[in-house]
């Protein structure tokens, strides 16, 4: 037995007068149930507001003065007799579907088959060319007039796009949850939503086989993965506790693109999962080529790049390639290259459950090139896909050290990655964690310190000749200038240039004796010049040889970043000393310390964020 229209509409409004989630589950439930297979997708997609699972863009979305055309057609088609004209109604009651409802009210309807409807409707939203328009006013008088008051109510919200029962996706996953019999199957629809995006998928999947159909889904290409997404955590050493030995790679910020290709067709999603294929030529050309007929899903991070720098745009630049017009001309100019970050399928097989250092390797195989030599390669698929820079950090330090040098090159933070963590479709988990330089800042105050050295740049930084400095606090008992932090960030690309001519004229082949470091910069100087540098944190670190004793641990800054050029009125025995660090660094712990008492939870996690 079908079931019609008007029965799936009275659940509409059942649903549409009850505001409790849990009783919206139970009602969707029981719709769900009595309806046949071939029903299942649809009922989801209306219910959703939609013809199409949504990343297929399946909101019919017709305008109010359409179905108002349509109604007066209607009107004047079946000579329904009103008191005032269409136009007048619509403007007193505000709402198509009251409009409907109320030209309709003491008409019967036909009672239609729900699927004759919705076929109706998807003919309706394929109707274009000349006289389109038209077309679709005599469809939609005709299908009005076949409905019943309440039917007609809804199925108008529906083409204008507002039938707004305000179930969301994860009532409808509840409401098969329910009718499946419970919260047992509720991770297992969850989880098959998670690979496909398509409720009306598993919908479909359930009445077909019950929950062994569902758990039977993987991905496939065409179906957009629900993506991984990050938590948060504001430093190495709270990263490394979580997760231990880690993957960290650089957090790019450009277009995040999961890329699909079933061996023929290439197709690619965005960030909220809707189809933007049309906007990335590059990359589906390049997909085309590196996996002629095989299928597959991968993401990456596709960025802008500059030829004649060699570096990457920064976001603001990458953006302008969001568009829907002249793609191609655009494309010339501000050309693309994706960093690829994960695989989750690969020639039929899903990647997902595998754990990411094996995902990583396969990435590595499939997309030989690095970040930092795609430049070296003009041509798809070479110049336009490349890993994400990636290192294993197997100490706090590391991360935070690997943090700096990302800063450095430009980049917004990283994400480290649990080494064994599978790719947790839809979900914000601990397997990823990001940290950006905004998270925390507990020391407001600017230190002043000596300059030992130089690194050259990379990246971005390549042209300007320096990417980074080291600095010294200034120990009066040693009378030594003591490393505290790699600096990379802080000054425009102007003064950049004018800091590296002064650096580079007080150059000296060997570290002064008056330096005490253990790392070693690319150029030492002259401990001759000073800057102001503010920080988040002060940490302990075993590789600074600030306030170190013995084989203890020195002091460190945490996204330091220089504030000022090099001050004139400051000497290098001006610069802040090892015991005003140590000061500095007791008195952010106790403020930390008075923060975490009890009931001051509120205050630590507006600081945090
Ligand atoms: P944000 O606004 O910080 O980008 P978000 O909510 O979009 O956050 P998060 O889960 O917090 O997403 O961060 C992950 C995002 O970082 C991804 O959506 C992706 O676009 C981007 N990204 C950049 N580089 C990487 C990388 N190496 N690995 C994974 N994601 C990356």
């Amino acid at each position: 037995m079908s079931v019609s229209i008007d029965e799936v509409c009275v659940y509409f409004s059942r649903l549409e007068s009850l505001s409790s989630r849990l009783e919206m589950a139970r009602m969707l439930g029981e719709l769900l149930k009595g309806l046949s297979v071939p029903e299942l997708a649809p009922v989801v997609y209306m219910v959703q507001g939609q013809l199409n699972p949504p990343f297929r863009g399946g909101e019919m979305g017709m305008s109010s003065k359409l179905v108002l055309r349509a109604v007066e057609r209607a009107v004047s088609d079946a000579s329904i007799p009103l008191s005032s004209r269409p136009e007048d109604l619509l403007g007193t009651l505000g709402d198509p579907g009251f409009l409907v409802e109320q030209v309709l009210e003491g008409r019967s309807g036909k009672s239609l088959p729900l699927l004759t409807v919705f076929e109706e409707l998807c003919a309706l939203s394929e109707h274009s060319g000349e006289g389109s328009q038209d077309g679709k006013v005599r469809a939609l008088a005709g299908l009005f007039l076949s409905l019943s008051p309440l039917s007609g109510r809804f199925v108008a919200r529906f083409v204008v796009g507002k039938l707004r029962l305000g179930v969301g996706d994860a009532t409808i996953v509840d409401a098969m949850a329910q009718w499946q019999g419970g919260k047992q199957s509720k991770t297992s629809i969850e989880r098959a939503y998670n690979l496909c995006s398509d409720l009306g998928r598993v919908a479909t999947a359930l009445g077909q086989e019950g929950m062994e159909g569902v758990n039977s889904l993987s991905p496939i290409p065409g179906f957009p993965i629900r993506m991984a997404l990050c938590e948060r955590l504001s430093s190495g050493e709270e990263i490394f506790d979580k997760i231990g030995v880690c993957a960290v790679e650089s957090k790019y910020d450009g277009f995040r693109c999961q890329v699909h290709s079933d061996g023929s067709r290439v197709q690619v999603f965005s960030r909220n999962l809707e189809e933007t294929t049309s906007m990335f030529p590059e990359i589906v050309e390049a997909t085309r080529i590196l996996f002629g007929n095989r299928s597959v899903i991968f993401e990456g991070e596709a960025l802008g790049y500059n030829a004649d720098t060699g570096g990457f745009h920064p976001f603001q630049v990458t953006i302008t390639r969001k568009r829907k017009h002249n793609v191609l001309e655009k494309s010339l100019e501000i050309p693309l290259k994706a960093l690829v970050f994960d695989l989750m399928y690969l020639d039929g097989e899903s990647w997902l459950e595998k754990p990411f250092q094996k995902r990583r390797k396969r990435i590595e195989e499939l997309f030989p090139v690095h970040a930092f030599a795609m430049d070296e390669h003009e041509t798809a698929p070479a110049g336009v896909f490349g890993t994400s820079r990636l290192i294993v950090a197997d100490h706090p330090s590391i991360i935070d050290q690997f943090f700096d040098e990302v800063l450095e090159e430009g980049f917004e933070g990283i994400i480290a990655k649990r080494q064994d963590g599978v790719y947790t479709a839809g979900s914000r988990n601990f397997n990823w964690i990001k940290l950006k330089r905004s998270y925390k800042e507990t020391l407001s105050d600017t230190l002043d310190l000596v300059l030992i050295g130089y690194y050259a740049g990379k990246g971005q930084r390549t042209r300007l000749g320096i990417g980074a400095v080291l600095a010294a606090a200034y120990d009066p008992e040693r009378d030594a200038f003591v490393s505290i932090a790699r600096i990379g960030s802080g000054l425009t690309e102007e003064n950049w240039i004018v800091l590296r001519e002064m650096l580079h004229a007080s150059e000296v082949p060997d570290r002064p004796r008056s330096v005490l470091s253990e790392i070693e910069p690319e150029y030492w100087v002259e401990p001759r010049y000073v800057v102001s540098v503010r920080a988040d944190d002060i940490t302990r670190s075993p590789q600074h040889m600030c306030g170190r004793e013995g084989d203890g641990e020195g002091y460190a800054l945490r996204f330091p970043r220089m504030v000022s050029q090099v001050r004139a009125d400051k000497g290098p025995m001006d610069a802040t000393t090892v015991s005003e660090v140590k000061t500095l660094f007791d008195r952010q712990r106790n403020l930390l310390a008075r923060h975490r008492k009890p009931g001051n939870e509120e205050v630590v996690k507006k600081r945090e964020e």
